[in-house]
């Protein structure tokens, strides 16, 4: 009989799935949600509080697929693992755990690859294979939790692949996030970080689910974005910016902008400028990064530049921060360790 992977399943239809076709009473959806979700037991065996038949049954129809970790890297710097991790059908993609001082995120993939082929991210050099599952996006989360044997309280979609072009699986695995059976993670706890997908924007404004937005901007003009976001000639900066508004309008939430900082080419005080207009009266927060290595060859600029790119935005009342670097020892930057590995498989 095919196995279904458990970690596809939301809360509901995952009650509904034992009750009405395994015939296993309602209660048993938490204990079994508490052994995967909160334990990192990955065996139905060893779920001792059922019963040897349900356990029985349980293993007859699922499986509780983990992705097999390849590869792992940690930075002497500061902790921070980046993880190649194997999906059953030999796949790889990469998932990241950083730390804070006051959390710990894990970055997961939502795709093998990915379409975009944004001129400074790895991930695109690799080409774009597939969707992930929802059990494949899941199954990153536990298998580092798994390895590291910590419960993570955050999570971020900013690994591998455009997270909104895979809408329905993402939004399902938001699901399990949030439900309080399952991961139990609230809306300050979870980013999906996007290249700007207009529509599906707006549609996240209507799901009423608990989340943050964060929008991959990186230039204030379509002349500059253009260049390094192939994505902006299908979906031009102000439609972008457009679809928050709408986002806005429904959530009243706040949308956070990415910003990598490019020596000459987009970290000029009028580049600055342009930013504060560009996002009128939305309400937004600012994350500054320095750019990391990457296959463009674009370098960092100075200190002072960012002090100044950020002291523009600060002073004309948006909320911004330069985020640290974490593990630059380590081929950090999204996509770079897959990359490596197929690039060492070909040779
Ligand atoms: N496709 C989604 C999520 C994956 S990328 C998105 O575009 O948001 C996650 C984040 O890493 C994005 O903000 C992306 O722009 C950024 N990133 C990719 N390559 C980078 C590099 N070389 N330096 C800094 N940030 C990079």
């Amino acid at each position: 009989m095919q196995t279904k992977n458990i970690l596809d399943f939301e809360y509901s239809d995952l009650q509904s799935y034992l009750l009405n076709e395994l015939g296993l009473e309602k209660f048993r959806t938490d204990q079994i949600c508490d052994w995967i979700y909160k334990k990192r037991v990955f065996d139905f065996e060893s779920m001792t509080n059922l019963s040897k038949d349900d356990r029985q049954k349980l293993s007859d129809n699922f499986k509780i697929s983990i992705p097999h970790i390849v590869k792992k890297e940690v930075s002497k710097i500061d902790g921070t693992t980046k993880y190649l991790l194997e999906l059953e059908d030999r796949n790889t993609v990469e998932a990241v755990i950083i730390y804070y001082p006051s959390r710990t995120i894990a970055c997961i993939s939502t795709q093998v690859g990915c379409p975009l082929k944004c001129s400074f991210c790895s991930t695109g050099q690799s080409g774009y294979v597939r969707n992930l599952s929802t059990g494949e996006i899941i199954g990153q989360l536990l298998a580092m939790e798994k390895d590291k044997e910590m419960d993570v309280k955050n999570v971020v979609y900013m690994g591998m692949g455009e997270p909104l072009l895979n809408f329905n699986n993402v939004v399902q695995t938001i699901e399990i996030l949030n439900h309080p059976k399952m991961k139990k993670l609230g809306a300050r706890h979870i980013t999906i970080s996007t290249a700007g997908i207009p529509q599906k924007i707006e549609e996240l404004g209507d799901l009423n689910k608990e989340f943050r937005l964060s929008v991959s901007l990186h230039a204030p003009t379509n002349l500059q974005r253009d260049q390094i976001m192939p994505i902006n000639h299908k979906y031009p900066v102000e439609q972008v910016i457009q679809s928050c508004r709408i986002y806005q309008k429904k959530t009243k939430k706040r949308v956070t902008f990415e910003y990598i900082l490019i020596k000459g080419f987009n970290d000029s005080k009028e580049d600055a400028l342009k930013l504060v207009e560009l996002f009128g009266d939305l309400k937004v927060m600012v994350n500054l990064i320095p750019v990391n290595e990457n296959p463009a060859g674009f370098e960092k600029p100075s200190k002072r530049f960012i002090q100044a790119f950020l002291d523009t935005l600060v002073k004309n009342g948006i909320d911004a921060v330069v985020r640290a670097e974490k593990g630059s020892d380590i081929s950090a930057a999204c996509g770079q360790l897959r990359t490596r590995e197929l690039k060492e498989a070909n040779r």
